[in-house]
């Protein structure tokens, strides 16, 4: 580990704190022995050394496991100090040894094939639905893989010799689908099994205890959760992590440090986030299933902040009608977003595969952020418009 992510003093003293606390402060430890409160943020490109026969070792080492460097990265493609802060912090949160930062989360998935594929073992399992761009990066074999599409009752019948990866989200973009992980992870016997936790975050749930071995977010959303950071991260153990470095140093999928500086500090509020909006997603879940206008509303079990509902009428009426919340794609910000995901986040994915996964031409996804939630019901109220005659509401529909 750098210098720089600081790890406590002690095990114990680890052990010991609360996953708030932790929000707060992994990856800040070093900060008050440096005499300082906010964490610096290091641009350097490259990284000064007079004894090259140093720096020789150092990549040598790196090439071999892929831990980070001891001391400065030598070049900023190997690794960031500001970027590592933010992976430490993760890595704490997520509940593994390590975690390991790319440009976005589709950089953070394609790293994580790249690794597997360079070991022969191109074939992925994947239980749809997916985040559409997953989907249609499994699909068109972009990078040279090969999906096998099954439910998760399927997955144990799905696996071959060559099969690298297996690929679930729970709750699922967008249906809100949820998977029994542990069940999953029994059925993956030794192959990895790749949790997408994005929606969830490791406030709700925290796949590593539940058997997977690669919880992947797209680190854009509630981790960043101001819609100002594109990045994606792999939290993983240490041995996979290696992997992941050499090929984000050999592919160049790096965060960028202030985007790093970013996620940090989305970090320290990110439980407080995630239950207030969850608390205002609860309220509105409860609205919408008693509204004729809506047929049915999707909500995980485990909650979170994303709702998803199907209305009897036009979806685009919905999206165009909105005045407070705003129509767009991405989530997990502080502000409460709509879109129509059969033609936005979904577009790109087959439209019979887009409907066999569940994801309907009336569906609707909501990303509930953290305005009052009476304002964000008048809005929602209004742009549903006129009550369709003589309907009943169905009520919750959990997956
Ligand atoms: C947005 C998203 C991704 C892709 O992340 P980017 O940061 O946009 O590259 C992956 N998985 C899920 C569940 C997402 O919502």
């Amino acid at each position: 580990m750098p210098a720089a992510g600081g790890a406590p003093t002690t095990a114990d003293e680890r052990r010991a704190r609360r996953f708030a606390t932790e929000a707060v402060h992994a990856g800040r430890d070093d900060l008050a022995h440096r005499g300082l409160h906010t964490p610096p943020i290091d641009l350097s490109t490259t990284y000064p050394s007079y004894d090259s026969r140093a720096e020789a070792a150092r990549i040598d080492a790196f090439a071999t496991t892929g831990a980070e460097p001891d001391g400065p990265p030598v070049y900023a493609r190997l690794g960031n100090p500001t970027v590592a802060r933010f992976e430490t912090a993760l890595a704490r949160l997520e509940g593994t040894e390590s975690a390991v930062a790319f440009a976005s989360g589709m950089a953070a998935l394609s790293a994580v094939l790249l690794v597997r594929a360079s070991l022969g073992l191109r074939h992925v399992v994947a239980v749809r639905p997916l985040y559409g761009c997953s989907d249609h990066l499994l699909t068109a074999g972009l990078l040279g893989s090969e999906v096998t599409w099954t439910d998760p009752a399927g997955i144990a019948d799905a696996l071959r010799p060559d099969t690298g990866l297996v690929l679930v989200e729970s709750p699922a973009n967008p249906t809100l689908a949820e998977i029994d992980l542990r069940a999953a992870a029994h059925a993956c016997g030794s192959v990895p099994l790749l949790v997408d936790n994005t929606f969830a975050t490791p406030v709700l749930q925290r796949p590593v205890e539940q058997g997977a071995r690669l919880v992947l977010h797209s680190a854009t959303k509630y981790l960043g959760g101001h819609g100002d950071v594109l990045a994606g991260v792999v939290a993983c153990d240490e041995e996979f992590a290696g992997r992941l470095r050499q090929v984000r140093f050999a592919t160049g999928g790096v965060l960028h440090p202030l985007a790093g500086y970013l996620l940090l500090r989305g970090l320290a509020t990110l439980p407080v986030r995630v239950r207030a909006a969850s608390a205002n997603a609860a309220e509105l879940v409860r609205r919408l299933a008693a509204d004729p206008r809506v047929a049915r509303v999707h909500y995980p079990r485990i909650g979170g902040a994303m709702i998803a509902f199907e209305v009897h009428g036009d979806p685009h009426e919905v999206i165009a009608g909105v005045r407070l919340i705003t129509p767009a794609v991405s989530l997990g910000s502080v502000d409460t977003l709509i879109q129509h995901p059969a033609s936005i986040s979904h577009r790109i994915v087959d439209a019979d595969d887009r409907r066999g996964a569940g994801v309907g031409d009336r569906l609707l996804r909501l990303s509930v952020g953290l305005e009052d939630v009476e304002d964000l019901w008048a809005d929602l109220d209004s742009a549903l418009g006129e009550p369709a005659p003589a309907r009943t509401a169905s009520g919750v529909w959990h997956a």
